[in-house]
């Protein structure tokens, strides 16, 4: 299909298609309950029959995404970066933010494609640095909020205390939808706070099927319940009266945050999260160009590339590069152009899965993600469009980076393959690549957000630059943005800091620790240093 062939049936088609999808991500420290989750989810939506098989971590290799080990094992529709599944009429589509060992910038860069998240807590350890880093990147992105609040079939700590941190520790005001009814560790269930009434759920073996619920009226379940369920109703009155009453449009503006109680391992209000995404999480909406223009969603096709992955096995040198749709409906074998470079790309190959089960996309509206295959030519940040006028979407931020390593070419015969490829690795943003008049240009340095993107740089310098690198970790835990470049000598002069420039001209101050940066600070109070959470 063509823009011009974009007929007024097939508009209303993809506004109908755009509303009923839910785009969105989970976000949370390493076992949280992440993976439980996803697959109590797709459990519900009837995705699978049983679940079980992902609980037991025993034999996941390294790297291999908990989906991939569900794809393994369940043969269901996902692929390492989107599990899409129909609950009633509403397409959900989930994100995956990969956690553990592999946490780096891509992580990040997955909410660039969501439109809401939902942050899942352990009931006994609440918010946890990883949640908090990636909270930042949906503050800053102004992405709406669910809280779920996981593991209260057994002890944790208390409902209101958790609420409570949320308020205090990153200012979200807390909107119970549900309220646990027995403390942490005997949960009977929970009060459903819209209607007052008492949901029960059933254990099911090994939670294993959807747990069955039953509904209470109020006065039902103080009969049954007694002082457990006058507890639940005065804690969440209390939250109410205290600013807690939901309002879908403070959640809408990320100012507070619907919150959930449950157990992802026995099926406990999952049942509410799915519906709560259907009913309020935010649907597809326009997105804006790098001229400020807003795309209408059912203009012809565009969409932005937000990750894309390269095999680790030498040799296949596939990659994938995985596209947010933002407007109109993409169709297999469709040509596109691509924003950067005004070239044609053809998407004849297009999965929603690798691996064994491979089954080929076909049509894609917007909120969905596509996997383009083969995709040598895509970055991350492109834009692909069809028709005119040409779209480009704003590349993609890059974030904070908290490791650095000083690069050096294995071969010093190998110089040129070395410059070409750092070069390369910095536009792809697979690292961010920083240069110092210290050092000069034979030796930059690279900085991550997590040290996996060092291994996924040293493998493709060797691999496809054909010019093995050496890394030399430098020992800088804290940086910031420096604001003056006047000041750079300031920063320079410490004994435990340096100001190194950014490929994209932004001069980074490191310092060994924070509390260098303060002491630097004290000393010279003119000096003006931004955090860099997120810059675009
Ligand atoms: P991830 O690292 O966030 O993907 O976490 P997993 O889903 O792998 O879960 C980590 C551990 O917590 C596993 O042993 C799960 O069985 C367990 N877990 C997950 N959800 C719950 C829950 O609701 N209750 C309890 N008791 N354990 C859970």
């Amino acid at each position: 299909m063509t823009a011009s062939s974009t007929t007024q049936v097939q508009r209303v088609e993809i506004l109908a298609e755009a509303g009923r999808r839910r785009t969105f991500a989970v976000i949370s420290h390493p076992d949280a309950g992440k993976s439980t989750l996803t697959e109590a989810l797709a459990l519900h939506a009837h995705v699978i029959s049983e679940a079980g098989a992902v609980h037991g971590k025993a034999g996941r290799r390294g790297v291999t995404s908990d989906w991939m080990e569900m794809e393994r094992t369940r043969g269901i529709s996902i692929t390492s970066a989107a599990l899409q599944f129909a609950y009633g009429d509403t397409v959900i589509n989930l994100l995956d933010t990969p956690g553990h060992a592999d946490f780096s910038e891509d992580t990040y860069r997955v909410l660039s494609a969501v439109d809401s998240a939902v942050m899942l807590l352990d009931a006994a350890k609440g918010l946890e640095p990883q949640t908090l880093k990636l909270f930042d990147v949906c503050r800053y992105r102004g992405i709406p909020v669910i809280t779920f609040i996981n593991k209260w079939d057994r002890p944790g700590r208390e409902a209101l205390e958790l609420c409570d941190e949320l308020t205090q520790r990153i200012g979200l005001q807390p909107m119970p939808l549900t309220w646990p009814v027995g403390v942490a560790g005997h949960l009977r269930g929970v009060l459903d706070v819209p209607s007052g009434d008492f949901i029960r759920y059933q254990h099911t073996a090994g939670g294993a099927t959807v747990a069955p619920e039953e509904r209470l009226t109020p006065q039902q379940a103080a009969a049954d319940l007694g002082d457990e369920w006058a507890q639940a109703v005065e804690e969440a009155e209390l939250l109410r009266a205290s600013g807690g009453e939901f309002e879908v449009a403070r959640f809408f503006d990320a100012t507070a945050t619907p919150v959930l109680f449950g157990a992802a391992v026995r099926n406990f209000g999952v049942r509410h999260l799915l519906d709560l995404l259907v009913e309020l999480a935010p649907r597809p909406t326009p997105r804006t160009d790098t001229d400020g223009a807003t795309r209408a969603l059912d203009s012809p096709f565009s969409a932005f590339v937000f990750k894309v992955q390269t095999g680790m096995d030498p040799a296949h040198r596939d990659q994938v590069a995985f596209a947010r749709v933002c407007s109109g409906v993409f169709e297999r074998g469709m040509v596109v152009t691509n924003a950067s470079t005004g070239k044609p790309f053809a998407t004849k190959y297009v999965q929603q899965v690798f691996g064994q089960q491979r089954s080929t996309l076909d049509t894609a509206f917007p909120g969905d993600v596509i996997g383009l295959v083969n995709a040598t030519a895509l970055r991350v940040g492109d834009t692909l469009y069809t028709g005119k006028p040409p779209v480009r979407f704003p590349g993609l931020p890059s974030f904070a980076p908290a490791h650095f390593a000083v690069a050096r070419p294995a071969d010093l015969g190998r110089a040129k393959q070395f410059r070409k490829g750092v070069e390369q690795l910095g536009a792809e943003g697979v690292v961010q690549v920083l240069r110092s008049d210290r050092r000069g240009d034979a030796a930059p340095v690279l900085a991550a957000v997590g040290p996996m993107q060092f291994e996924v740089a040293a493998h493709r310098m060797a691999t496809e630059f054909t010019s093995p690198i050496r890394l030399e970790p430098l020992p800088y835990h804290a940086v910031r943005r420096l604001a003056d470049p006047a000041q750079r000598s300031i920063v320079d002069a410490g004994r435990r800091s340096e100001v190194l420039t950014r490929l994209d001209g932004a001069e980074l101050a490191l310092f060994a620790e924070e509390m260098d940066l303060r002491i630097l600070l004290r000393a010279h109070p003119g000096l003006v240093l931004e955090s860099l959470v997120a810059e675009g």
